[in-house]
């Protein structure tokens, strides 16, 4: 099994002829940054949150018991039924291209998988490369060790002088702002005190300075949706709280899904009795947040005006 898996990861590599760097140990001090963040709720429901594939056969389901929710990515364009498929289709939009960093800690590691976070960033770009031509390619995966002892993963709210994961990836991991990539996606399985949130992007985001985010995956049928909500922040798209009615991938607003099942990609999930942020639910943007990506995000790929200048001290 676990040869099988280290067989599929060196084809995978070698396909897309990423390098793997394996890193030493962290810093143990990380530097704190004044950065301010903000942070995705992560799904609280215990059930949601350990819920593995539930294998159904669905020939043995009475019709009147299927009540699903398909949340499948309406701007899926796979080929061969396989994201990855779009690293090699998409040449073509190379001047809209954001080359990722892709960075896992060793939980991640354990918990996911090289491979299957691959996917799922292939997964998140789904929409933007629909409706914007911007198309997320990973440049590079790079693996580290997270310290082990870090309690938080937000540095707003960590108390004063508490490292954080975000914090320890930052400086470890902005040296690879070189020029050429544009964000760095970083993925941690690391367990924190601020467990509640899954996801965290910088609010004043400059490409290729501070735009990191980092985030924890939860399901299968979530895990897409949370990349494009922080990758989109990176374009300039703000939350939107609760109260405000828009279907976007940046609403907080929640939809009750009572006793119902989700599907995505064939796969069923649940059942589930929560509520649960659009942003989980959708892959659109609302209209104030794609005149964003059209002017803030896709501006700076066409020499117009980059993203917004903040004076940030890092
Ligand atoms: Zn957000
Ligand atoms: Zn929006």
């Amino acid at each position: 099994m676990k040869a099988k898996r280290y067989l599929i990861l060196a084809i995978l590599l070698s396909i897309l002829g990423l390098t793997l760097n394996i890193s030493g140990t962290s810093q143990t001090t990380p530097e704190r940054s004044n950065l301010r963040f903000r942070a995705f709720p992560a799904l609280l429901i215990d059930e949601i949150a350990n819920l593995t594939v539930v294998e159904v056969n669905l020939t043995e389901v009475e019709p009147e018991f299927l009540l699903g929710i398909d949340t499948t990515n309406p701007y899926k364009d796979w080929v061969g039924g396989d994201p990855l498929n779009e690293l090699t289709v998409s040449e073509a939009y190379t001047w809209k291209r954001i080359d990722v960093v892709l960075a896992l800690d060793e939980e991640a590691i354990d918990r996911w998988g090289i491979d299957y976070t691959v996917r799922v960033v292939e997964r998140a770009d789904e929409a933007l490369v629909h409706n914007y031509n911007l198309d997320l390619k990973i440049s590079q995966i790079i693996t580290y060790e997270s310290d082990d002892s870090i309690q938080w993963m937000n540095p707003n709210v960590a108390p004063p002088g508490e490292p954080t994961l975000y914090d320890e990836a930052f400086n470890l991991l902005r040296s690879y702002f070189d020029g050429e990539t544009k964000i760095i996606i970083v993925i941690t399985g690391q367990e924190t005190l601020d467990f509640y949130i899954a996801g965290l992007a910088p609010v004043n985001p400059m490409l290729r300075i501070n735009t990191m985010v980092m985030a924890r995956f939860q399901v299968y049928w979530t895990d897409d949706n949370l990349i494009q909500h922080e990758v989109s922040h990176c374009f300039g798209c703000d939350d939107h709280p609760e109260e405000v009615d828009v279907w976007c991938v940046m609403a907080y607003k929640t939809e009750l899904i009572y006793i119902d099942w989700i599907v995505e990609d064939g796969i069923w999930f649940g059942p589930y009795n929560s509520n649960i942020p659009r942003a989980y639910l959708t892959y659109n943007y609302c209209s104030k947040c794609d005149q964003k990506i059209k002017y803030v995000g896709a501006g700076h790929f066409t020499g117009g005006n980059p993203m917004r200048l903040w004076p940030i001290p890092i």
